[in-house]
């Protein structure tokens, strides 16, 4: 009787510690530089508030290292940009006008980093100012939702080259499986759009945003930009967003955000 309890207790210890297991983290993030620029009109973003107002952008790649592996988020304004004296100059006045300060290559170059040794490139989604330089990665693993991927361009062409190496995902997805970095399906910017949650030793679990929300006051006050491809889609990604900030005590890192960028460190700095 006694063995026995003592082989019920040891069975009931091993799957209470494996329920508690801790998910893994990933070793380290740097913010990179990929691009800077001001929107003639700011209320593209926020319809009926601060309409004919400008305002300055930032656009951010995050680098994450994982054990071996390199992981790209997102790869920002083309880095032929950068020798653009006048940047690049939007066809309506009223949306981003990009300037790129540095180039993306540059900057993996100051870090050691080659463009082969980026094993995975996650996209938050197809606009411009973030796949501008995924051919700077043929050899990479794209990481992109079907929705995303499937959607052609105006003109009916493909969003990313055919022969691309490639993972469509559909919904959430833990790209290590072992619950450290997990992409976050949050349509409605796009009908594939998603963002990225990033858990880290000393940081604890911060999302990327991608599009999800521009600014933060757009994020705390769910104002949907009048372009976005689905209005509702949009409000119910950045709800999520919000339910898993507060569950895990998340930070929300916003790609173009350019008041938050002011406090946040950028390469060769890193966060851990
Ligand atoms: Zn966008």
């Amino acid at each position: 009787m006694a063995r026995c309890w003592i082989r019920f207790s040891v069975a009931a210890l091993l799957v209470l510690s494996a329920g508690t297991v801790r998910a893994q983290t990933a070793d380290r993030l740097y913010i990179l530089n990929c691009g800077e620029g001001v929107a003639g009109d700011i209320s593209r973003w926020s319809p009926g508030v601060d309409v004919g107002k400008s305002k300055d952008f930032v656009d951010n790649c995050y680098l994450i290292r994982h054990g071996q592996d390199w992981l790209l988020w997102d790869t920002g304004v083309a880095d032929a940009v950068a020798a653009m004296p006048n940047g690049l100059v939007p066809s309506d006045p009223r949306a981003v006008l990009w300037r790129r300060p540095k180039t993306l290559a540059s900057q993996l170059e100051a870090l050691g980093v080659s463009p082969g040794d980026i094993k995975f490139v996650a996209i938050s989604h197809t606009h411009p100012d973030h796949i501008g330089n995924v051919e700077l990665f043929p050899d990479a693993m794209l990481i992109v939702q079907k929705a995303e991927y499937d959607w052609p361009n105006a003109d009916g062409t493909p969003r990313f080259k055919p022969g691309h190496p490639v993972t469509k995902v559909e919904g959430d997805y833990d790209i290590f499986g072992d619950g450290s970095v997990t992409v976050l399906s949050t349509p409605g910017h796009t009908p594939g759009h998603e963002s990225l949650l990033v858990k880290l030793p000393k940081t604890g679990p911060v999302i990327l945003s991608g599009d999800a929300a521009h600014f933060q006051a757009n994020f705390d006050n769910r104002r949907v930009p009048s372009a976005n491809f689905d209005h509702d889609e949009t409000v119910a990604s950045m709800q999520k967003l919000a339910n898993l900030m507060a569950k895990d005590h998340a930070q929300l890192w916003i790609n173009h955000d350019a008041v938050q960028r002011e406090t946040l460190k950028m390469a060769p700095a890193y966060y851990d």
